[in-house]
């Protein structure tokens, strides 16, 4: 008899599926490091929100929006773009 398990087809795929250059400590071709979302959204990309990234040879941290994270150059030491803006946590209030 042959009782092995099944093979789980697909199951590491759909994963890869995601965009895993979003995933934070993801770091991208340029040595930009994915810090964590923001959860804001782009004001360049419809539809798209904004990451902490960081870049691991000057340590500038800014923000990118999802799409760009793959071939985004440090705005400090690469000649990037701005960085778009990066609302840290501490900072949210109730606007009231
Ligand atoms: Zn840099």
């Amino acid at each position: 008899m042959n009782l092995r398990p099944p093979a789980r087809r697909g199951s590491g795929i759909a994963a890869k599926a995601l965009s895993p250059t979003t995933t934070p400590g993801h770091t991208n071709p340029n040595k930009q490091v994915v810090i964590a979302a923001t959860g804001a959204p782009s004001p360049l990309r419809d539809r798209q929100s904004i990451y902490h990234l960081r870049c691991s040879l000057c340590r500038h941290d800014y923000g990118c929006n999802g799409m760009d994270i793959k071939a985004r150059l440090c705005p400090n030491c690469q000649g990037g773009q701005p960085g778009e803006p990066l609302r840290e946590p501490a900072t949210l209030s109730l606007f009231d």
